[in-house]
């Protein structure tokens, strides 16, 4: 692309940044991310991700804290390892949210709505947490780890970005590293691997050729997909093109908002938006993809700026439909679930996501999905390099995709890149 960073992507907007693609480092405990920043002495800030949860008649719920005991029950259950459960995480999480109501909140049993209301909300925040469509597309039985500590570590002013210019020694007016040649709008068609043991060819759309001993692919697992068949010559082993084929890759994204001034107040990370069944089913087919929009977050890097997030189908239609029609249905949702009380004024800009519709990343990020069970060395196989006829690795795969227990995260996605790096490194042949 025409810039580093890929599925990071920190942008100046309202007073101060917003992040359209990562946004927090997930857990600290042996965090590369963390670390980075650490090292450089950059404050990262715990961000919680509270509820203030609004209702589609325009009323507030009004036991904040029951509400956060809930999502938050539900939330530390998507990082946990649960190896007995057959099943989706939305079968998962529900059957043991219902065991904990009963013995928690006892009189909620009886209100016929609440419930389901409440798991719809829980669907849509962790279908994007996810990137699916509907949590149940998750599986349970997962190899993914959460790292130890806060799960919501926000870069806050300095934005993810900084997480590049520490690396590339940028930050602050660094001099950058000497050796290092970083070629921007420089889109690879090819991978060349001769068979007589001569180096690697890449191959770019404009016809400039590059030669290495060695390669690293990092492409987007929803690169691969599209371009596994034409990317590799020779094509890629059998169970390397069943990994990519298997494994999934869902679209998360945001919708940003900008206003004149904050006109909202209190200090949770979202605005929740909790449909009532009675208005879901008064919907309008071609509206019903609204209620998979859960909420309004706050940004930490900006105070005038609020993000809609959503996923799945409905994230993939928010690229495409025009921006008019998009800003104009947030702020309908805003108006509905906030507009009785606050008076909300118009936006001053937007800006949204496109993961899926970029070419160079086809997607957000990966996902364990209900057949991971039966095909549990699926990644492995993706990070597994192509070796030449003396086994030496010669092209070599990383990606947030390849990383089996840190997968979907950016701190997942340099480790995978140390790993090849170490891979070669300690290869004895070489
Ligand atoms: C909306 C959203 C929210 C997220 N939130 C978080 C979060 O809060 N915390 C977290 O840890 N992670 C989060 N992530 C995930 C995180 O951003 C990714 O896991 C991570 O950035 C992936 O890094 P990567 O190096 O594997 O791939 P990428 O960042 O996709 O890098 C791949 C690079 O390959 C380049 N490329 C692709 N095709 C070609 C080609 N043909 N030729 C040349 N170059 C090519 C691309 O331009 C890109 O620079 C989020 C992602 C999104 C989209």
């Amino acid at each position: 692309m025409d810039r580093i960073g890929g599925r990071v992507r920190t942008v100046p907007f309202g007073d101060g940044v917003v992040e359209v693609g990562a946004e927090w480092i997930h857990g600290i405990g042996n965090s590369s991310t963390y670390r980075t920043a650490m090292q450089h002495n950059i404050t990262i800030l715990p961000q919680d991700p509270t509820f203030k949860v609004y209702q589609s008649d325009g009323t507030e719920t009004d036991d904040e804290l029951l509400l956060n005991d809930l999502v938050n029950f539900c939330f530390v259950l998507v990082g946990q390892k649960h190896t007995n459960f057959i099943g989706g995480m939305g079968e998962f999480i529900t059957s043991r949210l219902l065991p904990y109501v009963k013995s928690k909140y006892p009189y909620l049993i009886k209100d016929t709505g609440f419930l389901p209301e409440f798991i719809g909300l829980m669907n849509s925040y962790i279908s994007v947490h996810e990137a699916t469509n509907d949590w149940n597309e998750v599986n349970v039985q997962s190899e993914y780890e959460d790292l130890k500590g806060h799960q919501h570590m926000s870069w806050h002013r300095y934005g993810y970005k900084t997480l590049f210019e520490l690396m590339l020694n940028t930050y602050n007016n660094g001099p950058g590293l000497p050796n290092l040649d970083i070629k921007l709008n420089t889109e690879v068609t090819q991978i060349i691997r001769p068979e007589d043991g001569a180096d690697v060819r890449v191959v770019c759309v404009d016809g400039s050729t590059y030669t290495a001993r060695h390669v690293i692919v990092t492409v987007s697992l929803g690169v691969l997909k599209e371009r596994y068949n034409t990317l590799f010559n020779p094509g890629l082993p059998l169970g390397k093109i069943e990994a990519i084929e298997k494994t999934s890759i869902g679209t998360a994204g945001k919708i940003i908002l900008k206003f004149d001034k904050a006109w909202w107040h209190g200090q949770d990370a979202y605005y929740g938006f909790m449909w009532k069944l009675e208005d879901k089913v008064k919907l309008r087919i071609e509206d019903y993809w609204m209620t998979k929009i859960f909420g309004a977050g706050r940004p930490r890097g900006s105070t005038n700026t609020l993000s809609f997030w959503t996923s799945g189908e409905v994230g993939k239609l928010l690229e495409v439909l025009p921006e008019d029609i998009v800003k104009q249905k947030c702020m309908e949702l805003l108006r509905k679930f906030m507009g009785k009380l606050y008076d909300i004024p118009e936006p001053t800009g937007i800006i949204r996501s496109s993961w899926f519709s970029n070419p160079f990343t086809r997607g957000s990020y990966s996902y364990d999905n209900r057949l991971t069970t039966q095909n549990a060395n699926d990644r492995r196989l993706l990070a597994e390099p192509l070796r030449d006829s003396l086994g030496v690795p010669r092209v070599l795969f990383a990606g947030e995709a390849t990383d089996s227990h840190h997968f979907s995260t950016a701190h997942g996605a340099v480790d995978s890149g140390h790993r090849e790096a170490m891979r070669l490194i300690n290869n004895s042949k070489l």
